[in-house]
């Protein structure tokens, strides 16, 4: 049988288990995700389920889409149907399906993260809330944490007056919820799971389809995703009535656990085990994906790390090429460089989609997309511009939203006044008074307002009802089309002076649109509009540039999970930004931070380059940077530095490559490096700043304008600096202590 030619033992062990819940857990690259899939594989081959009895959750939608492509190429079965997708992709089409029992109307939408805090917000001006005492984003994330534990307002502990209040804006943010017939990203896991659990037909009638249920990157999944697993797979309820229970497999890395802050819960892994009763813990220890070194690399830096199950890895594929390390100027630097590099890789014959650029932050985006745009090199983005995220692709996806649901106050609200249509905050403010006092939304209160506000919203209410009218007959694109030009939002940035990129992303979401009936092939299961919408909402961000073109794949680390690449980047292995500020003040932070590096190293097959900057902007701010200490974790030997190696902080050619470029402000910086290759002008560009002596000094983060305090002499300014190395020397003025130049190497000065 062909399908088991390529694996090793125990792969295939794995892949052709009897029928019995098992948990694999093994390292990055080892094949689980190949034994997962060849497994599905297996067993429709031998007659074991048909296609429709498995039941397959992997993370991302890159991820299920892919699993569906090679399943597709394995055998000869239609993908079409089968349930593979993300947790949230599998509960959405379960409520669609159901909506009734549900309780949610049939056009639900969903509502994104940031639609989700505006609804909040809106929540908590209804209730008069001090926003300074219950900020927006804290009543957010308790709403979230809480439905992720499985609880509804009622089910949440109360001890004081602060949770009491709390446990209200969720009942009364669900109540909205509700009435407008929106669900967020938590909902849609607790709905489905509540809708299983209450009706037991329904959850008969799935636990007998399901025979087989299989879960990629198992260590990420969260407490409410676990129990849904454990409803579905239903082992007491099938003993009970003499059926074989379902089969389980679980697959996955606590290494690569990287979701802890939304909730992911490693403790699932030894949870499964005990409640499945698992026989069968496979471990899986040859890793096929990465040379030596690279392999090695990522061993080491997770060594470091505590809390671990423990496993090994290895490769036969021999040593392979060293990691290169590479130190930049600026961000500007680091991503002229990485467009260099780029360019020799595809001159090599590379595939660009075989090149992948990651990292911490998708802040880090723009500066290297400028520097790939400008040379002229093909990259998409996942996740980060989020398309679908955009103020103008937002307005329209609230028109959408109107059309399909009316009582969709989040997207009334949006684009009652947008464009403008002289409807002003007072006007709005009586008919939300008018909506709370009857109960209902804000545009069937429209009719209860007379006087100015009534004509001016009954207009905008017209303008919705003649939209619905007229693309009632109209083929998605076509609505989307419509609406555009009616809303009067293409006039609007047509006659805005920066319009011109917002028109192409409206252009852009017809094309989506069309590309979205294309895709489902007329299997869309409730109405064109919703199934796009919740589309849009679970992909934000998904499918950047052309589809099937050839391009350079950007994306945090985050989004990386699983994927793997002939070449690998990541950029930006600096303190504060990687591991992130916030990370290391919290429990397990600085842990998990290193179980992310160890995922992005173990993305690159065949050739890994590290990148550091010394100075970056971020967020508005020119940030000094010290160099990871996840670098000083590498073993030296299998690092190949294409700068000059650092001496450790604050001292060699790492003191010395201080540069200006930033001063010249913004990204414009990337720009500037335009000229020769990274390096060299990175050198050229210290030289002139020191001598220059406006310049920013960089052992361990100093620079000119800093206050520092000193033992002996006090608090002072940094003024000048020159030299480099252990020769680098500071120029302070100290105030009353006078202006003094200190050796940085004995200096012992702290910041202030
Ligand atoms: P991750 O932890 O990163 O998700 P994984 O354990 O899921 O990794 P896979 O993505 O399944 O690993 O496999 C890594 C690579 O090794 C893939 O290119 C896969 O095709 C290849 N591979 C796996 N097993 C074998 C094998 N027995 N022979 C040859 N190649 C293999
Ligand atoms: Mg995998």
């Amino acid at each position: 049988m062909n399908l088991l030619e390529h694996l090793n033992p125990e792969q295939l062990a794995a892949v052709t288990l009897p029928n019995q819940p098992a948990l694999i857990l093994a390292g990055a690259g080892s094949g689980k995700t190949r034994v997962l899939t060849t497994r599905i594989a297996w067993l429709i081959q031998t007659g074991n389920v048909s296609p429709q009895g498995v039941l397959a959750v992997t993370f991302t939608n890159k991820a299920a889409r892919e699993m569906t492509t090679r399943l597709a190429a394995m055998m000869p079965i239609n993908t079409r149907g089968m349930w593979i997708g993300t947790f949230h992709g599998l509960c959405n089409r379960l409520l669609r399906a159901h909506f009734r029992d549900a309780g949610l109307p049939q056009l639900f939408q969903i509502l994104d993260t940031q639609d989700q805090l505006s609804a909040v917000k809106r929540v908590l001006a209804g209730m008069n809330a001090d926003t300074d005492k219950f900020p927006p984003k804290q009543v957010q994330y308790f709403i979230n944490d809480a439905k992720e534990e499985g609880q509804r307002a009622k089910d949440v502990p109360i001890h004081d007056d602060m949770s009491r209040r709390y446990a209200e804006f969720f009942a009364a943010y669900d109540e909205q919820c509700q009435r407008e017939g929106v669900v967020d990203f938590p909902e849609l896991l607790l709905r489905s799971y509540e809708l299983l659990s209450k009706n037991q037909i329904l959850r008969e009638h799935y636990q007998r389809r399901f025979s087989h249920i299989l879960v990629d990157e198992f260590q990420d999944t969260n407490r409410l995703q676990y129990r849904w697993l454990k409803l579905l797979a239903g082992s007491a309820e099938a003993a009970a009535q003499g059926r074989e229970p379902n089969v389980v497999l679980a697959v996955g890395d606590d290494d690569q656990s990287i979701y802890a802050f939304r909730g992911a819960n490693v403790g699932n892994m030894a949870d499964f085990e005990r409640d499945f009763k698992v026989q069968n813990v496979i471990r899986l220890e040859q890793n096929y994906r990465s040379f030596g070194n690279i392999l090695n690399t990522a061993n080491a830096l997770i060594s470091n790390n505590t809390n671990r199950l423990g496993k090994n890895l290895w490769t036969d594929a021999g040593e392979g090429e060293p990691v290169r390390v590479y130190e930049a100027a600026t961000d500007g630097y680091e991503a002229h460089w990485i467009a260099e590099e780029v360019k020799s890789l595809v001159a090599e014959g590379h595939m660009r989609s075989d090149i992948a650029v990651l990292y911490r932050s998708n802040a880090q985006s723009r500066v290297i997309e400028h520097a790939l745009f400008s040379q002229g090199i093909a990259y998409r983005v996942y996740g980060g511009l989020r398309f679908f995220e955009r103020q103008e692709v937002k307005h329209a996806l609230a028109y959408l939203r109107l059309l399909a649901n009316a009582d969709d106050d989040g997207a009334f609200l949006r684009v009652v006044n947008f464009p403008t249509r002289g409807i002003g905050a007072r006007s709005i403010e009586q008919l939300q008074d008018a909506a709370r006092a009857a109960g209902c939304s804000l545009s069937a209160a429209v009719p209860m307002l007379s006087g100015k506000a009534g004509a001016s919203l009954g207009n905008f209410a017209r303008l919705i009802e003649g939209l619905r009218e007229q693309t009632r007959e109209l083929m998605l694109p076509e609505v989307i089309e419509h609406m555009l030009e009616r809303s009067g939002l293409m006039a609007h940035y047509r006659a805005e002076r920066e319009g011109a990129d917002r028109l192409e992303n409206l252009s852009e979401l017809i094309n989506a649109g069309a590309a979205f009936i294309q895709e489902a092939d007329g299997v869309i299961e409730s109405g064109d509009l919703a199934a796009f919408l919740a589309h849009a909402a679970l992909e934000a961000g998904d499918n950047q540039a052309a589809e099937g073109k050839d391009a350079v794949q950007m994306m945090t680390i985050h989004a990386a999970k699983g994927l793997e690449f002939h070449a690998v980047f990541v950029t930006g292995i600096e303190e504060g930004l990687f591991p992130h500020e916030q990370s290391v003040m919290q429990n397990d932070g600085l842990e998990e931070e290193r179980r992310l590096m160890y995922v992005a190293i173990t993305r690159a097959r065949t050739r890994l380059y590290l990148s550091f900057t010394q100075q970056r902007l971020l967020h508005g701010q020119t940030r000094y940077n010290v160099p990871s200490r996840f670098l000083d974790e590498l073993p030296a030997e299998l690092l190949k530095w294409l700068t000059p190696r650092m001496q450790g902080r604050g001292q060699g050619a790492y003191g010395a490559s201080a540069s200006a470029q930033s001063w010249g402000g913004g990204y414009g910086s990337s720009a500037a490096a335009g000229s020769g290759t990274a390096s060299s002008s990175a050198a050229a560009a210290a030289s002139a700043s020191f001598g220059a002596g406006k310049t920013s000094e960089r052992g361990g983060g100093w620079r000119i304008g800093q206050s520092v305090q000193h033992a002996k002499f006090g608090q002072g300014v940094i003024v000048s600096a020159e030299g480099s190395g252990s020769d680098a020397r500071l120029q302070i003025n100290f105030g009353r202590a006078g202006m003094k130049w200190l050796a940085l190497e004995y200096a012992k000065l702290t910041a202030v």
